[in-house]
């Protein structure tokens, strides 16, 4: 049996250089997260940040902890200092409960139909895509370099799948005069 998942997505190009990742603080997961960087060939090779919520709580946590933002982005500078990562990856996971405390169990519990998986899909990725070009402004303001980020999903059983990117806003049609 091979020690790793079967299921992890290779259609990325593997990181030349070191990794920031941000995950959520699940304790679940903990040693998902690790098996899963080391398939992708980054044992030791990656500052680690935990922040309840993922990209929802370094976004301010649905405006609960605005400061998470700044705290976030300290860590940023400072592992850029240190490593000149070239890949940024974002670990969103399902059932996240802080999603839950963050939204609310309207907008932030989801259930495991098709339906619920797709709606906790869509919502990750929104906010993960948010925090993406966030981090891609910084990498350029703050060091004047082009990073990749990349936004995953997490099952319970460990599995990674990218994120899909959120469709572009649609564009208001000029009205023709
Ligand atoms: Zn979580």
């Amino acid at each position: 049996m091979s020690l790793f998942h079967d299921s992890y997505d290779i259609s990325y190009p593997p990181p030349r250089k070191a990794v920031l990742l941000l995950t959520c603080m699940d304790l679940r997961l903990m040693d998902d997260i690790v098996q899963f960087m080391d398939h992708d060939n980054l044992t030791n090779r990656y500052d680690h940040v935990t922040i309840a919520g993922c990209a929802l709580g370094v976004l301010g946590a649905n405006g609960r902890h605005p400061h998470w933002e700044q705290t976030f982005r300290d860590h940023f500078r400072i592992a850029y200092q240190l490593r000149q990562f070239g890949d940024v990856y974002v670990i969103e996971h399902r059932d996240c409960g802080a999603y839950r405390a963050f939204l609310g169990d309207e907008a932030g519990a989801f259930d495991d139909t098709p339906d619920g998986q797709h709606r906790e899909t869509v919502e990750h990725a929104k906010h993960s895509y948010t925090l993406a070009a966030k981090l891609k402004a910084w990498a350029q303001e703050d060091f004047g370099v082009a990073i990749n980020v990349r936004p995953f999903i997490m099952n319970l059983r460990g599995d990674v799948a990218p994120l899909p990117a959120p469709p572009p806003p649609a564009t208001t049609r000029k009205r023709k005069g």
